[in-house]
């Protein structure tokens, strides 16, 4: 078996996850992140049971947990007239159903977890300041050219570089993200500032016309996460873009007196275009693959972006481990992967359409949410909370 390092282009969630999984299945590991450090920002994620399994096999669920918080319970809210619509207790027998606890956390948790416990891995290498752009197969090793004009040779190439990756060319030729007409919000304050109408302890989901908003607490309840999807256009400028003073309250004019209260609470909000990618035809050339957002990027709407990632990576390093040569590994990594996250891209622009519905679609809607239950909505999500790295898809 080839004994040359694995190089792994990005150092986001998936390319941290993707270095462990691989350290734990014996491979020297080297990481290069463009930024000049990790980039601890973001908003809020759900932990579902099967990010938390993922978590475990890679070995970086001791280093996350402390960090999540364990929610009461999910509920489902009209956004205009306040009214429960649903509601999903997360105790035992969630956990039972579903063999995994449910926590949710903040992404810069998340990261920091991950990046501990590759601190703690002598394998991996990590380089920060170095932005790929190119990938070339040369002989019996793979070549990584970097923009400062350096290159690293490796066994193999895994380009975690998110949605807008600069190697997912090499492999699956030009694909841009499409943005799907809705702006993401986010924001981020102190548990004590969260007006007390507010049930600060649930996950919340609020459905309005052409809008939806969560929230839930985050980093061991110090922090409340807000996240409003309000539809319309932005141009792509990142993950860092301030929001107007007022936009969010004003966009969302006419909500319920209880969001309207909580809409106004943080000191600011950050925005960025929800976009995805078209399911792609391959992730894999020969030993170059993508991972996480370079492959699959979904919009949020089932929480599951970077759940998908770090599954993506507890299958990519079992693949390697059998044996087979690196190209016939990544060609299996990417078969069994590729149709659970076309599935969920799918399903997650579905969502947008059902949370954002308004007149009549929303009545029927609403009473469908009433009617179901927790049990008819749980059954909805077992193909992606049942996940377990034996899961062939
Ligand atoms: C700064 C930041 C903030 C985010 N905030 C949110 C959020 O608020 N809400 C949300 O839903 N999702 C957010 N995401 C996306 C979310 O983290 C991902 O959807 C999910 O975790 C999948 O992870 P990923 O590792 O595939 O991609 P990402 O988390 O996007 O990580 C990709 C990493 O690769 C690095 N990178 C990119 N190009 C190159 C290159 N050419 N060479 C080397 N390194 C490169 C990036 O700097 C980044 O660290 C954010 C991502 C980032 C990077």
């Amino acid at each position: 078996m080839d004994d040359h390092p694995f190089l792994v282009a990005g150092g986001g969630i998936g390319g941290l996850a993707a270095a462990l999984a691989l350290a734990r299945h014996g491979r020297q590991v080297r990481l290069f992140e463009q930024s000049a450090g990790f980039e601890e920002v973001g908003a809020g994620l759900q932990m579902s049971p099967n990010g938390v399994r993922a978590l475990k096999a890679i070995g970086a669920w001791e280093a996350v947990e402390p960090s999540c918080v364990i929610p009461s319970e999910i509920h489902v809210r009209d956004g205009l007239s306040g009214a429960l619509l649903q509601r999903i207790r997360l105790g035992k027998s969630f956990e039972q159903r579903f063999g995994a606890p449910y926590r949710v956390c903040h992404r810069a948790d998340l990261l920091a977890g991950l990046l501990a416990a590759v601190r703690r891995n002598f394998g991996i290498e990590l380089n920060t300041g170095r932005r790929a752009t190119a990938v070339a197969e040369d002989g019996a090793t793979t070549r990584l050219g970097f923009a400062d004009g350096t290159s690293a040779s490796g066994a193999a190439v895994i380009a975690a570089d998110g949605i807008r990756s600069a190697l997912r060319q090499a492999v699956a030729g030009i694909v841009q993200p499409i943005p799907r007409g809705v702006i993401l919000y986010r924001a981020l304050m102190p548990l004590q500032r969260v007006p007390p109408e507010i049930e600060a302890d649930c996950v919340t989901l609020w459905l309005c016309p052409g809008a939806h908003v969560v929230h839930y607490p985050v980093s061991n309840w110090r922090n409340f996460n807000i996240v409003a999807a309000i539809d319309g256009t932005l141009p792509d400028d990142g993950w860092k873009t301030p929001a107007h003073a007022g936009e969010v309250t004003k966009r969302l004019a006419g909500v319920c007196e209880e969001l309207a209260l909580l809409l106004a609470a943080p000191a600011s909000w950050m925005r960025w275009p929800g976009a995805d990618l078209p399911a792609l035809p391959r992730w894999s050339s020969g030993r170059v693959t993508l991972l996480g957002d370079s492959a699959h990027a979904t919009l949020p709407f089932l929480a599951q972006g970077a759940v998908m990632a770090l599954e993506d990576a507890v299958i990519l390093a079992r693949s390697l481990g059998r044996g087979d040569g690196v190209a016939e590994a990544f060609r299996a990594y990417d078969a069994a992967r590729r149709p659970r996250t076309a599935r969920l891209q799918e399903q997650s622009r579905a969502m947008s359409r059902i949370y954002h519905a308004s007149g009549p679609l929303a009545v029927a809607r609403n009473l469908t949410f009433r009617l179901a239950g927790q049990g008819f909505a749980l059954s909805r999500l077992e193909w992606l909370y049942r996940w377990t790295p034996d899961t062939p898809a």
